[in-house]
């Protein structure tokens, strides 16, 4: 039986807990038993009204605290998350079924580096002095104003904080809709903003579904549009939020390479590939899921990556020795077959895995397939599970071209012990965040975003703040105005 993970009430609005259970219900579902722990309700047009008009009021508020006073509620709020790291990770593994030997390291935490990152900045942002003879000109670094956060299931704590950071960092409010399948972390990252000090109404959480979504993004209040989701909700939200003429930032999903050469370290290599694909069961944007593999390592890399695979603990997110979860839902776990099926009926060859578990919960197997395609399917598509796909590859210039051969751009890898060749391939990859003798690293202190359908703007590092701030420029005139007439 599971613990009560019930939150207070459905919406955080304006510093408080508020419920409007006339919205459509949310059950909040436990991913590795398939059992109801909690129930939300969709955000009513009455919640949206109240969430859009506290963020309003409190972004004045916010704004004319100095950068410092800002960046102490925000280091403030980290040292909460970090002391309540463990209740929180609890609490994420309820909401996502991954297992605690991930959310007690990458969640709260990283949320919590982020609060702090963003935080040390917000004291430091300043225009500049631009002399023009005896005339200057001066900018200012104004926030947006109001932004509208919207995550995806797979991070929820993780992109609650991503998102608040740097928005509020540079003095913007935001409302902020969780994914409807996890919509309890965001929450808690809402109370704790009140007890660092945050002022009411700067951040706040509302749930729903895509229309609720939908209402926040073509509200004509909202300055800004953050959305980490796929690529095909990234399109719609985009056209919205241009009809409007809003900023955004788009983090959306990927397909990307990770290309390793026969002069690879084998042990790093299967590392590398091993957290490219199946980290949070493979529900990572950035996943590295086609693996070109050089011929000359390749029956070497499938062998010593089966002998790995096999040591994997599959089980009970909450024991501290499972290392690889559950889906994070039902309908999640059916994508997944679904592509292991096309993969199976296109000729691709399984060398691990391939199966749902026979167990309650939303359990799959760790999945390889070789001999794999760049036309197949599940060579193209974002499957969003733990699903690899390892394709064969002779010469550099060639595996280029396939490795580019994509729509999205989010991330790529390499591995190989030529330093130039490593710097030479990864300089050609067309990908936002890439990797070196490494894969999936993603510290507050990197840009993180994608390019083509990927999406556009960074998340993280000083480039966020880019994202959540606009330049207003003031020419000074010190002598006298000369008109033409
Ligand atoms: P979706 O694109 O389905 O949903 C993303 C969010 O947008 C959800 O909160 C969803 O609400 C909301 N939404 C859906 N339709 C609309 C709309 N018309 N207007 C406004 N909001 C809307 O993604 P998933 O939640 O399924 O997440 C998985 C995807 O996220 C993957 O493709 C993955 O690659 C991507 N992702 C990208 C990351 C990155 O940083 N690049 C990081 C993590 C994930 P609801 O779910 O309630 O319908």
């Amino acid at each position: 039986m599971t613990a009560t993970v019930q939150p207070t009430a459905s919406h955080f609005i304006n510093g408080a807990y508020i419920e409007d259970s006339s919205g459509t219900e949310i059950p909040v579902i436990y991913a590795a038993t398939g059992e109801q722990i909690a129930t939300v309700h969709d955000a009513t047009a009455d919640i949206i009204e109240m969430a859009l008009a506290s963020a309003k009021a409190g972004q004045k508020i916010w704004a004319a605290m100095t950068g410092t006073e800002r960046g102490r509620v925000l280091r403030r709020a980290a040292d909460i998350m970090r002391d309540r790291n463990h209740e929180l990770s609890v609490l994420e593994t309820y909401d996502t079924g991954k297992p605690m030997s991930e959310t007690l390291y990458v969640d709260a935490t990283s949320g919590a580096d982020a609060l702090e990152y963003f935080g040390g900045l917000a004291g430091s942002l300043t225009g500049e002095h631009i002399p023009m003879g005896q005339d200057w000109v001066y900018t200012v670094r104004e926030p947006l104003g109001l932004c509208v956060g919207i995550g995806a299931w797979n991070y929820p704590t993780q992109i609650a904080c991503w998102k608040a950071a740097p928005a509020l960092a540079c003095g913007n409010s935001m409302v902020f809709k969780p994914s409807e399948v996890t919509p309890l972390c965001a929450l808690k990252v809402a109370e704790i903003f009140i007890e660092a000090g945050l002022p009411a109404g700067v951040f706040n959480v509302i749930q729903g579904r895509g229309e609720v979504g939908g209402a926040l993004v073509t509200d004509p209040r909202v300055d800004k549009v953050s959305l980490t989701g796929s690529a095909p909700t990234g399109k719609k939200v985009y056209a919205a939020a241009a009809a409007g003429m809003k900023h955004v930032t788009m983090e959306l999903g990927g397909k990307s390479p990770l290309i390793i050469f026969d002069d690879a370290d084998l042990e790093n290599a299967v590392g590398g590939a091993i957290l490219a694909n199946f980290y949070s069961s493979g529900q990572v944007c950035s996943n590295g899921t086609r693996v070109f593999v050089q011929s000359g390592i390749k029956e070497a890399f499938l062998a010593r990556l089966a002998e790995r695979l096999d040591t994997a603990v599959i089980g009970d997110p909450m024991d501290g020795a499972t290392t690889f979860g559950p889906m994070v839902s039902e309908n999640q776990l059916d994508i997944a077959l679904s592509y292991i099926a096309k993969g199976k009926d296109e000729g691709a060859r399984v060398v691990y895995g391939g199966n749902a578990l026979d167990r309650e919960g939303w359990y799959i197997q760790p999945t390889v397939f070789a001999d794999v395609n760049d036309g197949m399917v599940i060579a193209r598509e974002e499957i969003f599970g733990p699903v690899m796909a390892v394709l064969d590859f002779d010469d550099e210039d060639d595996v280029i071209a396939r490795a580019n051969d994509t729509e999205f751009g989010l991330a790529a890898g390499v591995f190989t012990s030529d330093l130039s060749r490593a710097h030479r391939v990864i300089g050609a990859m067309e990908a936002g965040s890439c990797f070196i003798n490494s894969y999936n690293d993603a510290p507050v202190e990197a840009p993180f975003g994608g390019v083509k359908a990927s999406g556009v703007g960074r998340e993280n590092s000083k480039e966020a703040i880019k994202h959540y701030s606009q330049v207003k420029s003031v020419y000074v005139r010190m002598g006298d105005v000369e008109a033409p007439f």
